[in-house]
Formats: C-alpha cells, structure tokens, sequence
C-alpha cells in the first residue's frame, strides 16, 4: 500500500450519484435536493435546484441554441452537504457498516439503515 493510496482513500467523497443531500452551509443552506454530478478531483457536487446561477446566452442557430437567461446548477463543496437517510429523513455524515460477506457499505448513523442498495 503506497502513501498515495492512503491519503486517495482518506478523501473519497461519500456521496453518490442520485443521492438526496441537504445543503447546510452557503446561500442555499437548508435547501435540499438530488445529486446531479461529482466531481472528485474539485471535492464539488452538483445538486438538483440548488446553487442556481443565470446565464445569459446568445442565440446561436447553428447549435439550436436559443437566446436568453438559462438557469443552471452550479457546483458547491460536497463540505457543504450532508446525505439525508432515505429511511429516517435525518441527514448526517456518511457512517459505514461491513456486511457479513465483508462488503463495505455506506450507512446512517441514526437507524443504521444501509444507503447502497445492491
Ligand atoms: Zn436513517
């Protein structure tokens, strides 16, 4: 095992894809949403209706684009979200369990219910 690994492991971001996440800090704190997209190398999420910003677009025809404000996720520090139990509705830091077959899996620290399924 390799120093690299190590500190690779220690920063892997507990959230996943499809996720449901309150936002607890920034202007959007206390909205919560769906996990659009991650970005591991930047430590950011990208969450359904959360962290809107407005873009002002040209038309560009040629690319079907109309003009126009469009309004898009931004992405904001996964520091910034926790994950809410879809058993218990309490969002909390990711806890861990090890199935008996020794599998990893994530899990909630207030009713201990598994959050991966399969
Ligand atoms: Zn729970």
């Amino acid at each position: 095992m390799t120093l690299r690994h190590e500190r690779a492991e220690r920063h892997t971001i507990q959230i996943r894809k499809g996720d449901n996440v309150k936002v607890i800090a920034g202007k959007d704190s206390g909205k919560s949403g769906r996990v659009l997209s991650i970005n591991p190398k930047k430590n950011t999420v990208v969450v359904e209706h959360v962290g809107i910003i407005k873009r002002h677009t040209r038309p560009n025809p040629s690319k079907n684009i109309k003009g126009g404000i469009v309004e898009k996720e931004a992405a904001i520090s996964v520091s910034n979200v926790l994950v809410i139990c879809g058993n218990c509705g309490k969002h909390m830091r990711v806890g861990h369990t090890v199935l008996p077959d020794g599998t990893k899996v994530r899990s909630c620290r207030h009713c201990s219910a598994t959050l991966d399924k399969g």
